[in-house]
């Protein structure tokens, strides 16, 4: 049956060449190229942008991103079994796709990217949390990345949406929401994948923020937000109590009753307290 792209069906690509699924490396692949081609739309438009993707695997939702009309796709694939059916992207796509065989966590893409930058991804659940905070604690903000369309396991994309009183609200809710707007924008049934893995899956769209949303000392806030939620059933004058000894009144400047639980504490509490502890 003849595709959009005028390329093989992926099931057609994946029995030539091979690439039987290795759950080591996280292998769910889509196969549905109408499903490809919605998750690059909800990335929004990419005809001006450069895409970082991670983890092409087949190559269907790099040809998603290509028929919705990125400038450029760099993809980083750790199989190199993969490369030949990207090389047939790349051939029907010229200049326009750059494949790198690699590991993501070593890769230095964004070096051989230009603003302005989208990231979309289908990522390996086993390395798509590591990703997803490295991207969002660079060493200087703003990231090198305008916005983030990542697959995660579903569980996962509630933790970066949740807001407090929840019981999925953490450190990842807090860390997306100071420096980016999150949301879920689609959510995948495990049928959506070959083969299906156990789990339901969501797509997540991150848009960063040019400033954080409340001013905070990054390695404050995230110390705070470790111990409290660390032990997040206790009250905040315990768990926090390693930080200052005046903790106490710390947490009262701050507006924040000390009996607390770091669970109930919205984002701009935590700021005010990094702000006060910083003082
Ligand atoms: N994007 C394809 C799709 O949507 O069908 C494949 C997604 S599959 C969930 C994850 C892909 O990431 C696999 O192709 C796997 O080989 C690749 N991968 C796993 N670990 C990786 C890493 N550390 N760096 C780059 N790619 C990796």
């Amino acid at each position: 049956m003849a595709t959009i792209d005028g390329l093989p069906p992926l099931r057609d690509v994946i029995r030539d060449h091979e690439l039987v699924a290795k759950k080591q490396l996280g292998q769910n692949f889509l196969l549905d190229l109408n499903l490809t081609a919605k998750i690059a739309r909800q990335a929004g438009d990419l005809t001006a942008c450069d895409v970082l993707e991670v983890g092409p695997g087949p190559g269907g939702l790099t040809r998603g991103l290509l028929a919705e009309g990125a400038r450029r796709v760099l993809a980083v694939e750790k199989d190199a079994r993969c490369l030949p059916a990207l090389a047939e992207v790349a051939d029907a796509y010229p200049g326009r796709l750059e494949v790198i065989n690699g590991d993501a966590l070593e890769v230095d893409a964004p070096a051989l990217l230009n603003a302005p930058i989208r990231v979309v991804a289908n990522l390996p659940y086993n390395v798509g949390t590591e990703l997803l905070v490295r991207w969002l604690t660079p060493k200087q903000w703003p990231p090198f990345w305008e916005s983030l369309t990542l697959m995660f396991q579903k569980e996962v994309a509630e933790r970066i949406v949740a807001k407090p009183g929840s019981k999925a609200y953490g450190r990842l809710a807090l860390l997306a929401q100071w420096r980016a707007d999150a949301r879920i924008v689609l959510t995948l049934p495990p049928e959506a994948f070959t083969p299906p893995p156990k789990i339901h899956s969501a797509v997540v769209h991150l848009t960063r923020l040019d400033q954080p949303r409340f001013p905070a000392d990054a390695a404050v806030l995230s110390r705070i937000t470790a111990m409290g939620f660390n032990q997040r059933r206790k009250m905040l004058r315990s768990s926090l109590k390693g930080l200052t000894p005046d903790i106490e009144d710390r947490l009262r400047a701050a507006g924040i009753e000390p009996t607390a639980r770091a669970e109930e504490i919205p984002l701009e509490g935590f700021c005010a307290l990094a702000r006060e502890v910083a003082k």
